[in-house]
């Protein structure tokens, strides 16, 4: 039935900064049965993505200023909801994961004498945070392609995930469904079946939920697949969402806020409004909002009130979704007030101090931004949007989930033998320091390949077991797939289908959330999923890989909405980067709807940890307390002792 057929000890699932570093890291450690298979090397955020300053977060390690091991994890683990002991596995490989990048040539600046210099990024106590650019990840796939490449280490591009085998208790991962993108019309060779003792499972963020998204287009994410399988869900409720250009999809923090553009939005019938003015008691209040944007990116319910930053993603959020007319910033003419254009005796000391010292008290928005910062225009220019003569189209957007699927401390998850880590891993807990996504993906990387160099070396089942094992879920999946196959008749539905959702989520799962629209949307992600093969309608067989993809979205769209609704339900209240409604709570501003009604969370729930499980359209929620920092008197003649017994990697 399936022509193609390959076994390894290891399958790494993914291209990108996680699933690379970690195929190169399970080569170095010895384990050389293994390949990588990825829908498409080029695709991934990691490749694809970058920003103002492309943070990668680290241990201190220049300077006078004290930091340590447990210092780090500290940070890591006071922003809420996160393990001590993953937050203590990230803080104590990330200087051998960052010199790792160093020595594989990724450019991160170092000083005259050889002291890797860092800044503060958000939610960092000390200068931890380094970048190599706007494009840190992208330069840290391509060293570790060169690694890949060199080392001969084979790719299956191409090969998009739709299924993970599992053990008949369904205990353990033993074996992968592929569909061919390159065959698809060759029904001989439209499925791959892999055969393999450990999946790492690196594909990134679920993208693909939102279309309000600065993730990049080719990003869509594969956490329906495992979610099927029975891989449980962690934190799924926690994001980070922000202001960013749709076009092209970039982040709109530092420079494109603090040279204070104005904001607009156009209704349907071209009527334009500097919507803004209508929330603020006077013009340097609002300005002082869009400045502060630069630097506090993420929408964050601490920073609403006294007219903070984050009221203004409350209010292109009410532009947009509610009012349905298009935001835009405009860099070309000056924010009003009453008629009169800015002055800049109207700002606070703070956006005054910094465009005087910057030399930018004058001219237009683009102006300044000429002034301070020309590469942020440029990349506009080389995406076809030219800043000088018109508005860039702007959303609140998500750009980093937080949870994902669960994992231990060598990132296991529940299932055995299958090891989510990169984004796809929901590591992070509530707040996170900016740059720390991309350390945890490279030591999640390591730790599995630790973990697998040491205890899983065995050879996979063969291809009869394989299919005595699993063979009935084969069979269902590939079943369920040619039902698609003749679906195809005509125009598609899938674009269509998949806006459904998508629209969904941007309006109800995103930043602004509430128990009555999250339950709505579960009962139509719900009918969705139920009647998904007819209401599916393909084009052409080219289209499968989209179909399955919808369907990928669709449990994760059903798993993420429950998560939501039972953090709710169990009085959950507005933290990390969304707003939840509460009845007694407060407006943000008397004259915004009841529906922004908020009441911050203020620590509940911190100390806890949601798991959801997902079956056949039902989802299991529970709650655990977070385990604590591992305390440990770090003998060195004990650790010594364990180490040559073996004991360590367990
Ligand atoms: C605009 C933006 C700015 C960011 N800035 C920062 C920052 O400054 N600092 C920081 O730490 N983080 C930042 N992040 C987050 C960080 O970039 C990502 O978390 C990280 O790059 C994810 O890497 P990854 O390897 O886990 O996944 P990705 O790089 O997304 O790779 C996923 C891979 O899996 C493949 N794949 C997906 N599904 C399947 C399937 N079913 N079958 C086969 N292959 C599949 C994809 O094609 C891709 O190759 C930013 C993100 C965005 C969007």
């Amino acid at each position: 039935m399936i022509h193609d057929y390959y076994q390894f000890n290891t399958v790494i699932v993914g291209s990108g900064a996680a699933g690379l570093n970690a195929a190169d890291q399970l080569y170095n450690l010895g384990q050389r049965d293994i390949a990588i298979v990825t829908e498409g090397w080029q695709m991934g955020t990691s490749r694809n993505t970058g920003s103002d300053k492309q943070t990668y977060y680290k241990l201190s390690l220049a300077g006078a200023e004290k930091d340590s091991v447990h210092d780090l994890a500290e940070t890591l683990f006071s922003g809420g909801a996160m393990d001590g002991d993953i937050a203590l596995v990230e803080a104590a490989l990330s200087a051998r994961c960052f010199y790792n990048l160093v020595r594989l040539g990724v450019p991160f600046p170092h000083n005259q004498w050889g002291e890797y210099v860092g800044y503060k990024t958000d939610h960092d106590p000390f200068a931890r945070a380094t970048s190599a650019g706007p494009l840190t990840s992208k330069y840290m796939v391509e060293k570790l392609e060169e690694e890949i490449y060199a080392k001969e280490i084979p790719i299956l591009d191409g090969y998009q995930v739709i299924a993970i085998l599992v053990d008949e208790g369904r205990q353990c991962s033993v074996g992968l469904l592929a569909l061919n993108l390159n065959e698809l019309e060759d029904p001989q060779k439209r499925y791959t079946l892999i055969s393999c003792t450990n999946i790492v499972y690196a594909t990134g963020g679920p993208a693909g939920l939102y279309s309000r998204s600065v993730y990049p287009l080719s990003q869509t994410g594969g956490t329906g697949v495992p979610l099927e399988a029975g891989v449980l869900g962690k934190n799924l409720t926690e994001w980070q969402y922000g202001i960013a250009s749709r076009k092209f999809r970039w982040n709109l923090s530092g420079t494109y806020q603090q040279v204070l553009p104005r904001y607009v939005s156009i209704d349907e019938n071209g009527r334009e409004e500097e919507f803004l003015n209508e929330y603020f008691p006077d013009p340097g209040t609002m300005l002082n909002a869009v400045f502060l944007k630069g630097y506090q990116w993420p929408f964050d319910p601490r920073k609403i009130e006294d007219y903070g930053s984050s009221l203004i993603d409350i209010l292109v959020y009410y532009e947009n979704i509610n009012k349905k007319r298009r935001v835009f910033l405009d860099f070309t003419r000056n924010p009003t007030w009453e008629g009169q254009e800015l002055d800049f005796s109207w700002l606070g000391e703070e956006a005054f101090t910094y465009l005087e010292r910057s030399g930018a008290l004058f001219g237009t928005p683009i102006e300044r931004l000429e002034h301070m910062n020309p590469p942020a225009i440029q990349l506009y220019k080389d995406n076809g949007i030219d800043l000088y003569n018109e508005l860039l189209e702007i959303a609140v957007c998500a750009q980093h989930n937080n949870g994902g699927l669960v994992g231990n401390i060598w990132w296991e998850s529940n299932l055995r033998h299958f090891f989510p880590v990169g984004e796809v891993n929901g590591t992070h807990g509530i707040w996170r320091p900016g740059g720390s996504a991309l350390n945890s993906g490279q030591v999640g990387g390591l730790r599995a390949a630790q973990f697998i160099a040491a205890r899983y070396g065995r050879s996979p089942l063969d291809r009869d077991t394989l299919w005595n094992t699993a063979g009935r879920q084969i069979e269902e999946k590939v079943q369920f797939v040619e039902e698609l196959v003749h679906n195809i008749e005509g125009e598609s539905n899938l674009q269509a289908m998949r806006q459904v959702v998508n629209e969904l989520m941007d309006q109800v799962g995103a930043h602004i959330r509430s128990l009555p629209a999250v339950e709505s949307a579960i009962a139509e992600v719900e009918m969705y999923l139920r009647h998904f093969v007819s209401l599916s309608r393909l084009a052409g067989l080219q289209e499968l890989g989209f179909a399955l993809k919808n369907y990928d979205i669709f449990i994760t769209a059903l798993t993420y909405l429950n998560a939501i609704r039972d953090y709710i339900e169990k009085g959950g209240g507005s933290r990390g980067s969304y707003l939840i409604y509460h009845e007694e709570g407060v407006l943000p501003l008397p004259n915004l709807p009841e529906m922004f009604r908020y009441r911050k969370a203020e620590g509940f729930l911190s100390d806890q940890i949601q798991l959801i499980q997902y079956r056949d359209y039902e989802c299991a929620t529970s709650w655990e307390p977070v385990r604590p920092i591992p305390e440990d008197d770090n003998w060195f003649e004990t650790v010594w002792a364990q180490y040559r017994n073996d004991e360590i990697i367990r």
